[in-house]
């Protein structure tokens, strides 16, 4: 059996079983770490609770809604902001945050007095906001309050506004993935079908998991517009509340995060016929041959492969110049669930890097199992691991950086391993062809960047080097470097601007002729 057994985790057998090593050529199907389960007492998980997933990952990127938790304000503190999902709209979204602050006295005697002057309150404090998410919490839960009851009330005397209310508790599901199930349904139930949307093009799709981090999903709206396909909604980022009422009229479910976001799809497709195509806008080839395949469905396939041809024109030479820098080097690939099997073999193909571990906190075996396949033997996968076990295999792994997310990420830069936020990104947006630059640009500047060995340094003792300065890309990276490489006159480094995006949201894109409408005899 390739289980492998951290030494800070043998008071804690149970753990064992949730994390193996990958033999070389080896089939781990029948040897896959556990996952998915409850976490085991004694071991601190760096999970987010199934309130956080439906709140922080799927609910808040909507940009044109009031979003209020009806709990205790640490509950929503801990999920504000910290993922960087932006919006066309100032960030709307992302400037505030709201909470009915339940105390000891509401849990005694109960709080939906409490929630439904919050509510008003927020609307009267934004009068140009009419749309509300509200989401259940722990202490909320536990008391019985009922939230779509005061929800429905409001609605009653305030028939402009429309409330969205998602009961996902924290303690709902082993994990956050628990609350993307939750509201992925509840959206579906409640909201889909009661907008109906002008329809413009032939080619009209939803846009599903994708949530606009650092701009993710305005890179890839250009590709879609430049083809003349329509985007319904967005789930969720960037999205529209009203826009995602009128999900039912697609023609296409384009689905990026299957983990957060397949339900949604899965049910569309049941209820309205709609199909469902996953992609991945991560990575020159997968993303060249996900164009590819929803040109195909369109019959457009040449307005995608003149995107692709264009852009790998411009963008490719930038990433082969980062490629040459970043062979060999060691990546423990730690997101949270599907970028472990998105990114594990494509960072390997387009960079170079060899991915020596990956984990995940919330994704389910068959995350792992994919990840496992598409990473190099001898990596450790590890499932929800704890804080200690992370440390362990730094220590032992070596690695030169670490994809994780904030909470290992810390931890990491006290024992000098560089890290790159995996969901939040560190100079994003990391989706699209120069997207990628950006990212082998990040994970190239975390590697050398001379700040950990500076931080080695005790400067009250005077004693650092003076005769060279601060060390700078030809005494690191390129130090090895064959001459070939190092004359190419293919290869540049990144030449986009530092903001990618303010171009791209001024950009006016050409219209396409659409089929005439058979008349309906
Ligand atoms: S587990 Fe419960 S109390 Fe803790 S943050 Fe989640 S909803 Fe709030």
């Amino acid at each position: 059996m390739p289980y492998h057994e951290f030494e800070c985790s043998k008071c804690i057998p149970e753990r064992k079983k949730h994390a193996v090593t990958k033999g070389l050529c080896e089939d781990l199907t029948s040897a896959l770490p556990l996952g998915y389960l409850n976490t085991i007492p004694g071991s601190i998980s760096e999970r987010g609770c199934a309130y956080c997933g439906a709140k922080h990952v799927i609910g808040t990127p909507m940009k044109d809604v009031i979003h209020i938790s009806h709990g205790p304000v640490g509950c929503t503190y801990d999920t504000w902001q910290t993922k960087r999902y932006i919006s066309d709209n100032d960030n709307f979204q992302l400037k505030y945050t709201y909470a009915t602050d339940m105390k000891e006295k509401n849990v005694v005697f109960g709080a939906e007095k409490m929630l439904k002057q919050n509510i008003i309150e927020a609307f009267r404090a934004f009068p140009k906001i009419k749309r509300m998410t509200i989401y259940q919490t722990c202490a909320s839960a536990l008391i019985g309050d009922d939230i779509n009851a005061v929800a429905a009330e409001v609605m009653d005397e305030m028939p402009d506004v429309d409330i969205f209310v998602c009961n996902s508790p924290g303690f709902k599901g082993p994990s956050q993935s628990g609350g993307h199930h939750t509201i992925n349904i509840a959206w579906i139930k409640d909201k889909v079908g009661q907008v109906e949307p002008e329809i413009t093009s032939d080619y009209v799709i939803n846009y599903v998991g994708e949530y606009n981090i650092q701009g993710d999903q305005e890179v890839m709206m250009d590709y879609f517009k430049r083809m003349g396909i329509q985007v319904l909604s967005t789930f969720t980022g960037n999205g529209s509340y009203d826009d995602l009422r009128a999900m039912h009229r697609a023609h296409l479910n384009v689905l990026e995060c299957a983990r957060s976001a397949e339900y949604i799809c899965n049910e569309l497709r049941v209820k309205y016929g709609i199909p469902r195509l996953d992609i991945d806008g991560f990575g020159f080839e997968p993303l060249s041959a996900s164009l590819k395949k929803i040109g195909l469905f369109f019959g457009i396939g040449d307005r995608a492969q003149k995107i692709i041809d264009e852009e790998t024109a411009k963008w490719k030479p930038e990433l082969d110049w980062y490629k040459e820098r970043l062979k060999g080097k060691k990546v423990c690939l730690w997101p949270g669930g599907s970028k472990l099997w998105h990114w594990a073999h494509v960072i390997h193909a387009e960079m170079g890097v060899e991915v020596v571990s990956v984990y995940t906190k919330f994704g389910h075996q068959g995350d792992m199992e994919k990840g496992i396949a598409r990473c190099e033997g001898g990596a450790l996968a590890i499932d929800d691991p704890n804080e200690l076990e992370g440390v362990e295999a730094m220590l032992k792994l070596k690695p030169d950086v670490i994809f994780t997310g904030k909470r290992p990420g810390e931890v990491a830069k006290k024992i000098r391993v560089p890290y790159l936020n995996a969901h939040a990104y560190h100079n994003g947006p990391w989706k699209g062809y120069e997207g990628w630059v950006r990212f082998a640009r990040d994970i190239y500047n975390a590697i050398y960047s001379p700040i950990h060995k500076l931080a080695l340094v005790d400067i009250s003792k005077d004693d650092i080097r003076t005769d060279k300065g601060f060390v700078t890309q030809r005494m690191l990276s390129d130090t090895n470097l064959s001459e070939e490489a190092l004359s190419s006159a293919d290869l540049r480094q990144y030449t986009g601007k530092y903001d990618s995006l303010a171009d791209l949201r001024k950009k006016v894109y050409p219209s396409f002729e659409r089929q005439p409408v058979e008349a309906e005899v």
